[in-house]
């Protein structure tokens, strides 16, 4: 498939880890900060692959995981009530909230649907004029456009029975607060290509510079991580820390102008707590003033919610790099996809959940590099 083999090609793949080992000389420590790209990596056994003195650290890329349990909460509550219409992409279902999820208040008589995009939650909303209908809307810089478009167009249309409950993250304050962190041991990172596909890369110069870290823009096949890990060490060994376009194909500098006007126009900067990591400043956004009429949270004063999350789930040290998965001691055990405690084991792009399924139990190296399927 076009784009998609030619990226995975195991002679180039190779290649690449060649030149990887022989420019690497001492130890260095790389953060992806994309689910996408940590599922990728940990699939192909691309971490393995590496020489030992490279180490992915598997950063708060996840939208699912990073979802704070209070939005969660809110999400259920909202979903609860008669009137309600409450629309999600499938993997918020099993996210658990404190005592339940969305499955539950399904199984409970909430009227849960799931949807492919928001639009369809916006027709929903059209055909049921005397129901209110509200869309979770969670995620990076990525899904946020999408979000923001259809919130503009119910206002435009003027259905009123819309409204979206919103937690959108964004990345660069979350590497400005990894990298302010005294636990830190990032030493560089390769950015999300999507979410730069929608920003460009105009936030990132400032915080290179500021951390003295290299920034790679990175893709999603095995050879985009393994390009995005090469230019990444090279700096390093080099003693460089500028940010560096590694996916061009899909990234321009300035990015998506369409998407973030629309994103500014729909969206205002605001704090926001990121599962297991806590409030980051003006890391998120919500509804602004002008579409304050389709913020569910307003709509269905819910903003009083708070929660604690449970003490036992150590996602908040997985998310910032300071822990694999395996060695969070439910892992597994009390832990597993069908029995999470934790977003990261929920969803399919969390780190715990890429564990479990590609059976990353602390394989010796070689056996990995026999089991691969990239080398
Ligand atoms: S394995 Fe489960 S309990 Fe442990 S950090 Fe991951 S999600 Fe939390």
């Amino acid at each position: 498939m076009k784009y998609i083999d030619e990226f995975q090609d195991p002679e180039l793949a190779r290649r690449l880890l060649d030149d990887i080992r022989a420019t690497v000389t001492r130890p260095w420590a790389l953060m992806e900060v994309c689910g996408g790209q940590t599922h990728s990596i940990i699939r192909h056994g691309i971490d393995q692959l590496l020489p030992d003195e490279v180490e992915l650290i598997h950063g708060p890329g996840c939208p699912v995981c990073v979802t704070p349990l209070e939005v969660i909460d809110k999400a259920l509550e909202i979903a609860s009530r008669p009137e309600v219409i409450f629309c999600s992409f499938g993997d918020m279902l099993r996210v658990p909230g404190t005592g339940r999820d969305l499955f539950q208040v399904r199984g409970e008589g909430g009227d849960v649907r799931v949807v492919y995009s928001p639009l369809d939650a916006l027709r929903i909303a059209q055909r049921n004029p005397d129901r209110e209908v509200v869309f979770f809307g969670i995620g990076f810089e990525t899904t946020a456009p999408p979000n923001a478009m259809t919130v503009h167009q119910a206002r435009k249309l003027g259905i009123g029975n819309f409204s979206m409950l919103v937690s959108h993250v964004r990345v660069p304050p979350a590497i400005e607060a990894i990298m302010s962190s005294p636990s830190c041991r990032v030493q560089g990172f390769l950015a999300a290509g999507h979410v730069c596909s929608v920003m460009g890369v105009g936030e990132y110069p400032e915080l290179a510079e500021r951390f003295r870290v290299p920034i790679v823009v990175t893709g999603f096949e095995p050879l985009d991580i393994l390009e995005g890990v090469r230019r990444a060490v090279r700096q390093l060994e080099r003693g460089e820390h500028t940010v560096d376009n590694a996916y061009a194909r899909a990234v321009r500098p300035e990015g998506n102008p369409a998407a973030r006007a629309m994103l500014e126009d729909v969206f205002e900067v605001t704090d926001r707590a990121w599962r297991g990591i806590g409030v980051i400043p003006d890391s998120g956004w919500r509804l602004s003033s002008k579409y304050r009429d389709h913020d569910a949270e307003h709509r269905f004063a819910v903003g009083g919610i708070r929660t604690v999350e449970p003490a036992e789930c150590r996602s908040g040290e997985v998310l910032q790099g300071l822990l694999k998965p395996h060695e969070c001691e439910a892992f597994g055990t009390l832990c597993t996809p069908r029995t999470p405690l934790g977003a990261t084991m929920v969803s399919s792009e969390g780190a715990c959940a890429a564990y479990y399924l590609y059976r990353r139990l602390d394989l010796p190296a070689a056996k990995a590099r026999e089991a691969s399927p990239v080398v």
